[in-house]
């Protein structure tokens, strides 16, 4: 379970693709309390909980208000929960780089690119002030992962926004801008499925050449997508798993939706039940497309890899049922499939599978940085930086697969000695995900933060899937 939280309606920006209000009060105490309660009343005691404050702007309810609010829900769920915040960063100083440390929470922002890009899309100024959050965040050791939103403007030039990103060594996701539902006016921001498609085909070659240096989660998930553990939820059953609450108490079924009241669920001060929520007109809408995308999308060979994509984006674009991207989705799962098999049937691959054989649980997939991303295996620039600090040099590190996933989890278990109490109570499963280099999250709307943005695979034993299976999808929900 996913909620967002939202501390603040308003924005301190005014991002032109942006589906949100940008306006709307600072959640009072007791719209946090009936928010804190109904989170409690969602999921069984030993039951995991995602939280993602965002908004508006989260940090513009200050600091006082965080601290409370994180130091309660901590409180109340203990280390099962795991705590994120989506900003622009302007606000952000030491006292909340130390807050979000001492509370264990990820940190994610968003930005396009270098600054002409991101500016020309995001608003003068934007960009300083949020490179300002983000050195204060590394000055703090907070990872930070990026949402980047590509327009017609900064598609033309992705791969200046790649090189920025890299010489940055910030991880990032790719987000087409995605028409705003609901809206009449001319959306030039908006980016066409075919322009989408040709962006991240583009981009998914010149990630490969640069993957043991740069993450981009999008591109990852889409590999993981083949081996049926894709995590974001664009290509999932989102329905009732990443619900949001407005600073006002009001329940949506995912951020998308939070400025129209025709689709809010309900209120956190009602203390709806699932099952309560079910019953709105909003919910029924929404289960009757699930339904009807078994049939529309029926014959698509990858409708287990999309199970018909983004329920807004459909809604924005007017369909109401298949994703505005349907036909981009298509041409990119087909492109990576490609990528894969070459990988697979590479010489250094197939010597692999046959020296160690078949039964191993890696199955097909040994020997290549794309197959190492598609079963979930320590990511490659995740390595290239357990190399560096081990003053190992610039390349990745030398030895065989099990001698380089060692030094990776030596370094991504060092920070544990510092954490805080709580977090040493933590499920053996976490420490297990950090050897893994995976978070366990099933992951969070495209508008979330995309620093946790991978899950564990579900099973090493990897058989790329080519065609769907009707029953598989039926076992969805
Ligand atoms: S962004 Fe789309 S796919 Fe994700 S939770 Fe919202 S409606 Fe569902
Ligand atoms: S790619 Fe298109 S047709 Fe296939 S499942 Fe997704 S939305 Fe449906």
């Amino acid at each position: 379970m996913h909620i967002m939280l939202h501390p603040s309606g308003s924005c301190t920006t005014r991002c032109g693709y942006c589906f949100g209000p940008n306006t709307g009060p600072i959640m009072d105490d007791a719209t946090f309390s009936a928010a804190l309660d109904w989170m409690e009343s969602l999921v069984q005691p030993m039951q995991s909980l995602e939280v993602t404050l965002h908004g508006g702007e989260p940090l513009l309810a200050g600091i006082t208000w965080h601290r409370h609010a994180l130091a309660r829900m901590r409180a109340r769920f203990g280390p099962r929960l795991r705590l994120a915040v989506q900003s622009n960063l302007w606000l952000l100083d030491d006292a909340f780089c130390d807050l979000f440390t001492e509370f264990d929470v990820t940190v994610g922002t968003s930005l396009d690119g270098p600054e002409s890009i991101n500016n020309a899309q995001r608003g003068t100024g934007y960009y300083a002030k949020t490179m300002r959050g983000i050195e204060a965040a590394r000055r703090h050791d907070i990872d930070i992962g990026i949402i980047c939103t590509f327009t017609p403007l900064s598609a033309a030039r992705w791969r200046d926004v790649f090189d920025f990103f890299l010489r940055e060594r910030l991880s990032f996701s790719v987000h087409g801008a995605i028409p705003t539902m609901g809206l009449c006016a001319p959306q030039p921001f908006a980016l066409t499925a075919d322009a989408y498609a040709k962006l991240v085909v583009e981009m998914f070659d010149y990630y490969l050449q640069h993957i043991r240096h740069i993450r981009v989660s999008t591109f990852d998930q889409f590999a993981r997508g083949l081996t049926g553990s894709c995590a974001v939820c664009t290509f999932g059953p989102c329905l009732g798993h990443y619900l949001s609450i407005s600073s006002d108490g009001s329940i949506y079924p995912c951020n998308r939706f939070v400025p129209h009241r025709a689709w809010q669920l309900g209120t956190v001060s009602d203390r709806p039940s699932v099952q309560d929520l079910s019953h709105s007109l909003s919910w029924q809408r929404l289960q009757d497309r699930e339904k009807q995308i078994e049939q529309d999308c029926g014959d698509c060979a990858y409708i287990t890899r999309c199970n018909g994509g983004c329920a807004y984006h459909a809604l924005a674009v007017g369909t109401g049922l298949r994703d505005g991207y349907c036909q981009a989705y298509q041409r990119i799962f087909a492109y990576v499939m490609d990528k894969a098999l070459a990988q697979i049937f590479s010489q250094e691959n197939l010597a692999a599978v046959v020296n160690e054989g078949v039964s191993d649980r890696r199955g097909l997939l040994r020997n290549g940085e794309l197959l190492q991303v598609m079963r979930g295996g320590p990511h490659p620039s995740s390595i290239t930086a357990a190399a560096q600090e081990f003053d190992l040099g610039t390349g990745p590190p030398q030895g065989d697969h099990e001698t380089r996933t060692r030094s990776v989890a030596t370094v991504r278990m060092a920070p544990a000695a510092k954490s805080p109490a709580w977090r040493a109570k933590a499920s053996p499963m976490s420490a297990i995900r950090a050897l893994a280099g995976t978070s366990g999250s099933r992951t969070m709307p495209q508008c979330a933060s995309p620093a946790r943005k991978t899950s564990a695979p579900k099973s090493e034993s990897m058989v790329i899937k080519t065609r769907s299976s009707r029953l598989a999808h039926s076992n969805r929900a």
